[in-house]
């Protein structure tokens, strides 16, 4: 079993609503500047993220998924 990690804290997915695991590189965290003072972090999954996009954007993350 892996070793339990000491941050519990459940993150959910803002594209699938799905539960993201706490393993790198998730959860990747978008933030959106909502006023001058506020913003709101959203999280993703890394292939929700990328299935988002359009192919032509450029996504500087590493991961262990076979392209
Ligand atoms: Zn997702």
């Amino acid at each position: 079993m892996a070793i339990q990690s000491s941050n519990p804290i459940a993150y959910q997915c803002c594209f699938c609503a799905q539960a993201i695991e706490n393993v790198q590189p998730e959860p990747l965290l978008l933030t959106l500047a909502v006023d001058e003072d506020g913003e709101q972090v959203l999280h993703t999954h890394y292939a929700c993220l990328k299935k988002a996009l359009h192919p032509s954007v450029p996504l500087f993350v590493w991961s262990t998924e076979s392209e």
